[in-house]
């Protein structure tokens, strides 16, 4: 059977919550199904997730904006058009660039667990940090 996800539905955005630092607002697309969840997140410049990982990986593309995706190995930044792969079990976090807004879509496998927020100091140091 084939799911077909409208562009149109009557979904609301609802805030990030305790996981997010920062203004986040997110649109679930496709409900936790057969271990594949997706959804649209939007940070406001300054705003990202806390550490986390993703038990099967995800896969985030970038709508509009810009953003950082980090993890032990360093910060990467990204913009509209790219593609991040992070696999399974990788400590990792995500948002958006200190003057620039991030909008993308997270396809994500399996289930996620949360850590400690991204402390200020640590994403100043990302910001800084990250290839350009
Ligand atoms: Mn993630």
């Amino acid at each position: 059977v084939i799911t077909v996800i409208r562009a149109k539905r009557p979904t609301s955005s609802v805030p990030g919550g305790e996981t997010f630092t920062g203004s986040v607002w997110k649109e679930g697309i496709l409900p936790r199904a057969d271990g594949v969840s997706m959804g649209s997140v939007h940070f406001a410049p300054g705003a990202r997730t806390h550490w986390h990982t993703h038990e099967g990986g995800q896969i985030l593309i970038v709508v509009a904006g810009e953003g950082l995706v980090g993890d032990a190995d360093g910060v990467v930044r990204i913009a509209a058009g790219d593609v991040a792969w992070t696999p399974g079990g990788v400590r990792h976090w995500h948002g958006a660039t200190q003057e620039r807004h991030m909008l993308h879509t997270a396809i994500s496998l399996a289930g996620v667990t949360w850590h400690e927020a991204l402390a200020d100091e640590g994403y100043l140091a990302a910001v800084a940090s990250g290839d350009v």
